[in-house]
């Protein structure tokens, strides 16, 4: 039902920005071990900016990816700030080019590819450079798989999720190529970017909804 789908993805972004928020200090302390310490502060001044009760009660999926979009866009510094509010834009996109406040598993499976298309040619990255790429990469693969496959909506999610999580911790050990994490070195290695775990968060937070 229409409820049901808009419940969804209201549900989904407040988990995540619920999630994200609470987990600042984290995020900071991996930023500050590999980068410039920066990186809770960037999402929290983006996330600072939305209603998340609202958002979980909103009804129009595409309101609530333009709001997490603008947000990174016009709000949170840094290199996230940008790659994010892109990101987002995606989600957006796909959501208003839906006939209805529906957003499906090719829906999503689209918008994720178009995000991950962007991220890359803007910032460069690829699998292995200890970036967001790392875990946005398998959940896109996976994805794709499960529309191919014809899974159901919440097992294709849960099938990206895992994907992610594993790509966001297969970040543990690699040194950086992209970003201000490149310029630590050896110092990098044995921290998660903290980019790609937000973006482990972003599927996981989509699951059982
Ligand atoms: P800054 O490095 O400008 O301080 P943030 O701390 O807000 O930016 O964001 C750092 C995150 O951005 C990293 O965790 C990484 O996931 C991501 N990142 C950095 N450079 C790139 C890039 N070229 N492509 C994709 N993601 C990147
Ligand atoms: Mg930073
Ligand atoms: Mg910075």
């Amino acid at each position: 039902s229409r409820t049901a789908e808009s419940s969804f993805v209201g549900s989904w972004i407040a988990d995540w920005a619920e999630k994200v928020l609470e987990q600042e200090p984290a995020l900071t302390d991996l930023d500050r071990r590999a980068g410039d310490g920066d990186f809770g502060t960037n999402m929290v001044a983006a996330l600072d900016q939305l209603d998340i009760s609202a958002i979980r009660d909103t009804y129009s999926t595409a309101t609530i990816f333009d709001a997490v979009s603008q947000a990174y866009l016009g709000h949170a510094g840094g290199t996230s700030g940008a790659l994010f509010g892109i990101w987002f834009r995606h989600f957006f996109r796909v959501a208003a080019d839906s006939a209805d406040s529906e957003l499906d598993l090719g829906a999503i499976a689209a918008a994720a590819r178009a995000g991950l298309d962007n991220i890359t040619s803007l910032g460069g990255a690829r699998v292995g450079d200890k970036t967001m790429v790392d875990a946005i990469v398998p959940a896109v693969e996976s994805l794709e798989q499960s529309v191919t496959a014809e899974a159901d909506r919440d097992t294709a999610l849960a099938s990206a999720a895992d994907a992610a999580a594993a790509g966001a911790e297969s970040t543990e050990t690699m040194l950086a190529n992209r970003g201000r994490a490149s310029y630590v070195g050896e110092a990098a290695r044995g921290v998660v970017d903290p980019g790609a775990l937000l973006i482990a968060w972003f599927f996981a937070s989509a699951v059982g909804h």
